[in-house]
């Protein structure tokens, strides 16, 4: 009945190159082996994806526009077309995610849902495919995060969803993280739904395919408005690696197009105060997969800084690092400074006010030149509002 079939670099144990795998304590084993076996059955499923298509169809908005941005683009002298996910329902890609993995979890006959968030879109994201299909669900915040993000906190409790303030650590994402796989170990009968290509196998993967959507209607979109469904560029910030993920998958095997990745430099990465992974980070093992870490010489994870809640990890996706070190895509680091100036200059040339992660991919624009025949596609991954604080505060 499964024909799934993914277009990604991934072996069967969920090794790209190798990074990737599933370093997990014993007692997730038979978790993450059902949950293995449950996203390829129903990835295949005719009946799971129509259920999926139509929810992304009529309660995300989906298709999101693919705008070209032709002020933008005279300014850059380019061709830029801003793919609009920050069109969607609770303003960025990460509802494609959560409501995959939550109409997974049901499939499954789950009834409980835990996710881990930072800056709360993750949170709000899951909270919301949960109210939509009547599950529990839990979301552990870090106790800083908590109370810096309380906007989405009051949205994830307004949603129904009980959220735990975890207090070891750093009281951010990382603590966030470690608590959430803490729980799940000692209630493995709940879900958890992972906001990025990030954890053990298969969640990358799985994370990947559920974003995929994005690189689908690029395709297509392309095709009508330039001819080609190929563009010559393709760029996307990275903090786990889920909405470039999407952005690239139909691209990845597709030779001629450049797949730029935009990771947060903070102050700069030649700073402590940086999040850019793949520039300063070395291998090791984070969140249960083999990847790209930002680590002391023994092994110690370093508290990563960025402007950008959600680009603030220490870590990457397993196929991030595997398509860079590879040489497949290039990464840039681009610091809080640029990131503000190109979410300005993108406000004021074409009236979107993108989100501090989503300007990190902008601020591409500023540093590499593209020819003016060149089509160059840009992932607008959610909406500024969570950020305007931000940004008038840094003008
Ligand atoms: C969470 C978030 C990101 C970073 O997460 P990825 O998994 O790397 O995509 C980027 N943009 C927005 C708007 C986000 O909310």
């Amino acid at each position: 009945m499964s024909s799934f079939h993914s277009l990604l670099p991934v072996d069967a144990e969920g090794y790209y190159g190798h990074f990737g795998g599933a370093y997990i304590p014993e007692i997730l084993h038979s978790n993450i082996e059902n949950l293995r076996e449950a996203f390829y059955r129903y990835a295949g499923d005719e009946e799971f994806n129509r259920e999926l298509d139509l929810l992304l169809r009529d309660y995300v908005g989906r298709p999101s526009p693919l705008y070209r941005a032709n002020r933008l683009s005279e300014h850059y002298g380019t061709n830029i077309y801003l793919k609009r996910e920050d069109l969607n329902h609770t303003g960025a890609h990460k509802i494609n995610n959560a409501l995959g993995s939550v109409l997974l979890a049901k499939r499954m006959g789950k009834t409980r849902v835990i996710a881990e968030t930072g800056a709360g879109q993750h949170g709000v994201a899951t909270a919301t495919a949960c109210a939509l299909m009547d599950m529990e669900c839990t979301v552990f915040m870090g106790a800083t995060d908590v109370a810096r993000q309380k906007p989405n906190v009051d949205r994830m409790r307004m949603l129904g969803a009980k959220v735990e303030a975890v207090q070891s650590g750093n009281r951010t994402l990382k603590d966030a993280t470690n608590e959430a796989i803490r729980y799940w170990c000692c209630n493995p009968d709940s879900f958890y739904v992972i906001g990025s290509t990030v954890g053990p196998h298969p969640y990358p993967e799985m994370v990947a395919h559920f974003q995929s959507v994005i690189s689908k209607e690029m395709r297509s979109q392309l095709l009508s408005q330039t001819g080609s469904e190929l563009p010559d560029c393709v760029i996307a910030c990275i903090g786990g690696g889920s909405n470039a993920a999407g952005a690239f998958y139909h691209f990845i095997n597709e030779p001629s197009v450049r797949l730029i990745a935009a990771e947060a430099a903070g102050l700069g990465i030649d700073t402590e105060m940086t999040a850019a992974t793949m520039k300063v980070g070395s291998e090791g093992i984070i969140h249960g997969s083999r990847t790209m870490v930002m680590q002391t010489e023994d092994g110690q994870i370093i508290e990563p800084y960025s402007i950008s809640a959600g680009l603030d990890y220490p870590g990457v996706g397993p196929l991030h690092s595997y398509l860079a070190t590879s040489g497949r895509s290039e990464v840039v680091a681009i610091t809080d400074r640029q990131a503000l100036d190109a979410a300005m200059r993108l406000t004021r040339t074409e009236g979107i006010i993108p989100a501090l992660e989503s300007a990190h991919a902008l601020g591409v624009l500023d540093i590499m030149k593209f020819a003016p025949d060149q089509n160059i596609v840009l992932n607008l991954s959610g909406r500024g509002d969570k950020d305007l604080d931000t940004y008038l505060k840094n003008q």
